[in-house]
């Protein structure tokens, strides 16, 4: 079931929005060659201490997993497409980062990645990263009253194919709210005009995922969670929060 938020409900996600941003660009402005992911997620449990904001992420098990998700923040490296665990690895020159991260401030969740590479960036990681954002910023401006699901997915998958990467298949954006993972699923490849039409006080996580070798499908590293390309070729993965609203999308994680 799809939930409707009311206006001062989307004010209050804003709030948790605001968490998720701030602790995503401190933990970009932190991530350096030497720097080691678990200190990423540790910059990230300050942040939500000082809002006084928990982690939607910490603890949270969904069906595939073999453990309860261990830290605050998903941190997935170079072939990693999503849901890598902070580890000890410290980041290397040309390494290419996505962060995703969650916050749950006053019983209302955000949601939001970004991707970014570390010390002398390749560009070819320069480009997948751009295309996974141009994707992204698609699918927020098909997130208007009236349009359709399909409509985000067909923006979003548009440009990802357009660039020549590959979408991974079944993973993709949903509905946010007092949970992270509301209906309705958001895919990242669609045909317009299809599926449900978008209202006022939907608020969905759009999460563009694009792998450079062109290929669909990945695998669960052994560690249960992490999702890596199969060819060893570099994924993106970015995402916002977002509110559809009468005056337009609303992005409750903006930076
Ligand atoms: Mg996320
Ligand atoms: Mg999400």
């Amino acid at each position: 079931m799809v939930e409707l938020k009311t206006d001062s409900s989307i004010d209050a996600m804003y709030e948790a929005g605001q968490v998720v941003a701030r602790a995503l660009t401190a933990a970009r402005d932190a991530a350096d060659v030497g720097v080691s992911l678990l200190e990423l997620d540790a910059l990230a449990r300050e942040v939500l201490r000082e809002a006084g904001a928990s982690s939607p992420f910490l603890g949270y098990r969904p069906s595939f997993a073999p453990t309860p998700f261990p830290a605050v923040l998903c941190a997935s490296v170079n072939d990693a497409i999503v849901h890598g665990i902070p580890t000890t690895y410290r980041l290397r020159d040309g390494d290419l980062v996505s962060l995703d991260f969650g916050a749950e401030l006053n019983g209302w969740v955000g949601d939001s990645a970004i991707s970014f590479t570390v010390g002398t960036p390749r560009p070819a990681d320069l480009r997948l990263i751009a295309t996974a954002e141009r994707a992204l910023a698609a699918g927020i401006e098909a997130a208007v009253v009236g349009n359709r699901v399909g409509d985000i997915a067909y923006a979003v998958g548009s440009v990802c194919r357009a660039g020549g990467y590959g979408v991974p298949d079944g993973f993709g954006g949903h509905g946010v709210g007092r949970h992270m993972h509301e209906d309705p699923p958001v895919p990242n490849e669609g045909r317009p005009g299809r599926g449900l039409r978008l209202r006022h006080g939907m608020v969905l996580a759009i999460e563009p995922m694009l792998v450079a070798g062109g290929g669909d499908t990945y695998y669960a590293a052994p560690d249960g969670w992490t999702l890596r390309t199969h060819d060893g070729s570099r994924a993106a993965h970015v995402e916002h929060t977002v509110a559809i609203t009468d005056s337009g999308p609303r992005v409750l994680t903006a930076r």
